[in-house]
């Protein structure tokens, strides 16, 4: 079986490379333009505790829909499971992401679930915190802490821009609010919660270790403080694996198999139950949003490595 180390990352990242061509990079979100369409960054960190990586793996992009992954834990931690799924599914759909039409025919007009952008807007209003700035200030030093880095900021710019180009966004939120989803005093906050999040800034070395926070069960490398119950991470992972990738999942789980989720900056956060967490920084996207060259890492990492779950061991 193939081995980890730099130059085998390095080697993906050629290889994957030129798979940016077959997408676009979104430009309205500042700091991301055609200058970054072939932009690669992968890093490996292993529950052992060793990092490889490669490519642009320092560039910093925003969070975007990868924040659902958090705003999900937080609220699973803050309110339980029974709470969390009365407001929001935990259902698949082939809608797009941002899909209004599929609010109106799922039960009880729930968003289906919590990783397109309808269920984070409705769990972001299960984040604790007396106000949004508090709330705010609570997912950063949770995202700080996970993946020990402290420089983990908003970028203000990149907010900005979410906001004013979030009318889609707003609607989702009040058509919640017109069918009970929401309260009337949740819906401003909860959607402002939601840019916010998008808006943080990161780099593929902090992705792969959320995933390998994921991986290692909702506690950090080396120590025994469980930061999110078990219980919930397992919850997470799971529909991480059937919507993590908006409607191209189905694809991921049989290609890739194992829990993944994408943002529409490039970002892929993975989480090798057991082994490891990937993080992937790739700007250019195809239409469903998921990045071209950082799918093709993650297919011939999961072969190479031999990392999907249903793999007979
Ligand atoms: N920020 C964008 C939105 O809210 C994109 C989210 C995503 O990555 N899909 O629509």
């Amino acid at each position: 079986m193939t081995k980890l180390s730099n130059e085998y990352i390095e080697e993906i990242v050629k290889a994957c490379r030129p798979f940016a061509a077959k997408g676009n990079v979104i430009d309205h979100i500042p700091g991301l333009d055609q200058s970054s369409l072939t932009d690669l960054g992968v890093t490996i960190v292993t529950l052992d505790g060793e990092t490889y990586s490669a490519g642009e793996d320092h560039h910093t992009f925003s969070f975007q829909s990868i924040s659902k992954v958090i705003t999900l834990l937080m609220a699973l931690e803050d309110f339980g499971k029974d709470i969390v799924f009365q407001k929001v599914g935990m259902e698949p759909t082939d809608d797009f992401f941002n899909s209004i039409s599929n609010l109106e025919d799922y039960e009880g007009k729930r968003p289906y679930n919590p990783l397109i952008n309808s269920g984070a807007i409705a769990t972001a209003s299960l984040i604790k915190g007396g106000s949004v700035d508090e709330r705010f200030d609570r997912v950063l030093s949770f995202l700080q802490k996970i993946t020990e880095n402290k420089d983990i900021n908003m970028n203000q710019e990149v907010y900005d821009s979410e906001v004013k180009n979030g009318s889609r966004n707003k609607a989702l939120a009040y058509f919640m609010e017109s069918t009970g989803v929401l309260s009337n005093q949740e819906s401003d906050d909860a959607l402002d919660l939601y840019h916010r999040m998008n808006s943080i800034e990161i780099n593929s070395l902090s992705l792969a270790k959320i995933g390998c926070f994921l991986s290692n069960h909702g506690r950090l490398i080396g120590r025994k403080t469980q930061l999110i119950q078990a219980e919930h991470v397992r919850t997470v992972k799971a529909i991480m694996l059937m919507a993590g990738m908006y409607n191209e999942s189905g694809t991921y789980a049989v290609e890739v198999g194992f829990p993944l989720k994408s943002g529409v900056s490039g970002g892929i956060v993975g989480s090798v139950p057991g082994s490891m967490g990937i993080g992937i920084i790739g700007p250019a996207i195809n239409k469903k949003g998921n990045s071209c060259a950082g799918g093709e890492a993650l297919r011939i990492l999961s072969r190479d490595l031999m990392l999907n779950i249903f793999h007979d061991k």
